[in-house]
């Protein structure tokens, strides 16, 4: 009788060989990030996308298995150990390897060792590079008419080989398309041994460059001049070498290139729990959304003033509330106490813009007034004639909050109870990761939408921090952000008119539309 899966492996961990999908983070499959926001080990390889580890959970243990410049790469037996030692304590492990497992990823290596020794594993394929680059690049790898069938093939064969696997003139001769992956070292071999093996000097070539990625360049050339043509224009590694018809359905089928926010590689830097948003819609528009989340909100350090004005929640006029953060942590005070909204019968509410007023909304609340620019300077504008003396105000903000708005409101006769319902700290951003990104010229753009983010990015980037911002343009949600940036020492390039996410996101595109 064959043997179950159970009593196969009868140790107790389990490791996922995922494939991460080509560089996107958004081409990973669903299975594949399921596992990874519960896995307690993740052992990536470079060329995964740094945003997915994002999903990790907090206390997960996260190993790098590429090179690093202070120590040498794990070996291949290394990281064989790493992955059953882990599963032997009884870990989830994560192994994270880009574009497909078993497409020149080693993963059958892996799985073969961890089966040998009884670990359960399971494979979870990804989306391979070889056909996913091209696909970016407007490249079909299969096409009527052009090409029945393609095949992938590597450009980097182990050195100590006499002879080659591969028959290039069969592969030259074939009516397929070829996709070579790790060609770019030896590509005048590659391409002089395709020609000699028979395949014409006119055919259509193509290389793509960091393919599905923000850096994604794409090279055409006939195949007898690709090698120079690559050369000339320092195409590199990581990159696909594509040849065959197919090649000239980019003509047509470009796309990515045309989004408008295409190879722009933007910073976020606002919480995590409010990141996700934003950075989709980047993505949508082309971008490359790097979540560096710099701040983070969390319970105020003392909620007795928030307490207090819970407790007389009916002798209040007015309720503002000036964040989505605000609403979300009264309400979970309000419940957490067992308080009742109905008690808020007597006031008036104001949101500081239409984000605030949803969430209220989705409290079940109508929202009363919402001022025309969302700042607290309009808000005392908007409600400065319906204020009479001695009426009772309540302010749930966050701890940092500007003094302008209590001020102004007081001067005209009102009595402002301004709580504190939250504090903004520092969040879980890598400062490291975002340093070294700056240094690499590999961020085109910083966003803050709000001052805190401001503070707490420059903060963590230390004293050296300008000259990291050379050739970074500083985007804000408004002008209050920006001016924190302008005292920061920054140069602000983009200011949203519309003090909104969508209202940045516009003025975004609009930048780099007109430059
Ligand atoms: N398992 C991976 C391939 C690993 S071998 C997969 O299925 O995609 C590494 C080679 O893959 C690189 O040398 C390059 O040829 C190719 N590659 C990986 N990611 C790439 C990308 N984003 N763009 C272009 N080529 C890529």
């Amino acid at each position: 009788m064959e043997s179950t899966n159970a009593n196969r492996f009868e140790n107790k961990g389990l490791v996922y060989l995922i494939g991460a999908g080509p560089g996107d983070p958004g081409l990973i499959t669903a299975k594949g990030l399921q596992c990874i926001e519960r896995a307690d080990v993740i052992i990536y390889d470079r060329l995964v996308s740094l945003s997915l580890l994002q999903s990790a959970p907090d206390q997960a243990e996260i190993i790098y298995a590429g090179k690093m410049p202070d120590r040498h790469t794990l070996q291949q037996e290394e990281i064989n150990a790493l992955l059953a030692e882990k599963a032997l304590n009884g870990s989830t492990v994560v192994r994270l390897k880009g574009g497909d497992p078993f497409v020149f990823g080693r993963g059958g290596e892996e799985a073969a060792y961890l089966a040998e020794r009884g670990i359960a594993f399971e494979i979870i394929p990804g989306i391979t590079s070889a056909v996913a680059a091209p696909a970016y690049a407007g490249i079909p790898v299969t096409h009527r008419g052009l090409a029945a069938g393609f095949s992938v093939l590597t450009g980097h064969e182990d050195p100590e080989k006499e002879e080659t696997d591969l028959d290039w003139s069969a592969l030259a001769k074939s009516a397929g398309t070829n996709v070579i992956l790790m060609g770019m070292g030896n590509l005048e071999k590659i391409t002089g041994t395709l020609l000699e093996g028979g395949l014409g000097p006119d055919t259509p070539a193509a290389i793509i460059e960091q393919g599905t990625r923000a850096g994604q360049r794409v090279l055409t050339a006939t195949l007898v001049e690709l090698a120079a043509r690559a050369e000339a224009e320092s195409f590199k590694a990581p990159a696909v070498i594509v040849t065959g018809e197919v090649v000239t359905m980019r003509e047509t089928l470009r796309w990515i290139e045309e989004k408008p926010l295409f190879g722009k590689r933007i910073v976020v830097s606002r919480a995590r729990s409010q990141a996700s948003n934003f950075a989709q819609k980047l993505e949508e528009l082309g971008a490359e959304a790097i979540q560096v989340p710099v701040i983070k909100t969390v319970p105020p350090d003392d909620y007795s003033p928030l307490d207090r004005a819970l407790d007389n929640l009916s002798g209040y006029s007015w309720v503002i509330f000036t964040s989505e953060n605000g609403v979300k942590y009264f309400f979970a005070r309000l419940k957490e106490r067992g308080g009742d909204i109905r008690c808020m019968q007597n006031a008036r509410i104001c949101a500081i813009g239409p984000k605030t007023r949803e969430a209220l909304e989705d409290k079940g609340l109508q929202v009363d007034c919402v001022p025309k620019e969302y700042r607290a300077e309009a808000v005392v504008e908007q409600i400065k004639d319906e204020i009479s003396e001695g009426e009772r105000i309540l302010l749930p903000r966050a701890d940092l909050a500007r003094s302008v708005l209590p001020e102004s409101l007081e001067k005209l006769g009102a009595m402002v109870d301004n709580v504190s319902c939250y504090r903004t700290i520092y969040g879980e951003g890598d400062g490291q990761l975002l340093k070294n990104l700056l240094h690499e010229g590999a961020v085109d753009m910083i966003t803050f939408t709000s001052s805190s983010t401001v503070q707490n990015l420059t903060g963590m980037l230390g004293e050296a921090a300008n000259n990291l911002f050379k050739n970074v343009a500083i985007a804000a949600i408004g002008p209050i952000t920006a001016a924190t940036a302008r005292d920061c020492g920054l140069t602000v390039a983009v200011e949203a008119e519309n003090y909104t996410i969508d209202g940045l996101i516009e003025a975004i595109k609009a930048y780099y539309m007109q430059s």
